[in-house]
């Protein structure tokens, strides 16, 4: 079993950004659970299927296959061997991903991939329910937080270099529909667990929160 650093929150709290970083200074594999539920979110946009039975029979029916590679440190993410790293990126793939995540049959489909992960590697692995469901062991847990209207900016930032038209106000009202969604789930609602440190990045930069994170794993390590 490795060391693993659980860290959730809503959409846009710059989970991955910071994770990604810290994993890179510890050595530690980062896991993005999201990039596996888009997977299989993309693969029921493709479908245009919105049906709970639908989704149930197609996850029990084994035509479903999400596996990940590693590019050096950056994890891929592979649908029935497709790469589609890029393509889940959209927040059309988040909308359907945030609806199909909350079906049982879903989860299920990744649990035992994202718990194989931690225990073959020092890991840090990033989603709503790590700390909660995943890895309730996990030595470092942390609830990563901003409002919604920074997470937002954050997003529309990002958006507009990349060179993609975008309103900051749909992308806000965008983000809280998601979050709502995530929060109000039965199975796996996104939550802080209650031994994770809550980061609240709102007024935070970059190298600041990535430094709290690693300070967390050395005090751990101490
Ligand atoms: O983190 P990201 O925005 O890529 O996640 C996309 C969606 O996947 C979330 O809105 C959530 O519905 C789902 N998800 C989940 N459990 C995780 C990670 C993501 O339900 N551990």
């Amino acid at each position: 079993m490795g060391i693993s650093i659980a860290i959730d929150g809503p959409a846009g709290a710059g989970k991955s950004t910071i994770a990604k970083q810290a994993a890179s200074e510890i050595g530690f594999i980062y896991v993005d659970t999201g990039a596996m539920y888009r997977a299989i979110g993309l693969y029921f946009l493709r479908k245009d299927c919105w049906e709970e039975e639908e989704i149930i029979k197609e996850c029990h029916s084994n035509h479903i296959s999400v596996t990940i590679k590693y590019k050096g440190q950056i994890q891929q993410v592979l649908l029935n061997g497709e790469n589609v790293s890029e393509l889940i990126r959209t927040e059309e793939v988040g909308k359907i991903t945030s609806f199909v995540s909350k079906i049982g049959a879903v989860r299920e489909l990744l649990l035992e991939l994202q718990r194989g992960l931690a225990k073959e590697h020092n890991v840090i692995m990033d989603g709503r329910d790590i700390g909660t469901t995943v890895l309730p062991n996990a030595q470092v847990k942390i609830y990563l937080t901003a409002s919604s209207k920074e997470r937002a900016k954050r997003r529309y930032k990002e958006l507009k270099e990349k060179g993609i038209a975008c309103n900051l106000e749909k992308i806000e009202k965008d983000i809280i529909a998601r979050d709502e969604q995530d929060i109000n789930r039965e199975i796996s609602p996104l939550r802080q667990a209650s031994d994770a440190i809550l980061i609240d990045t709102s007024f935070m930069g970059k190298d600041e929160v990535v430094e709290k994170v690693i300070s967390l794993y050395i005090e751990y390590t101490r």
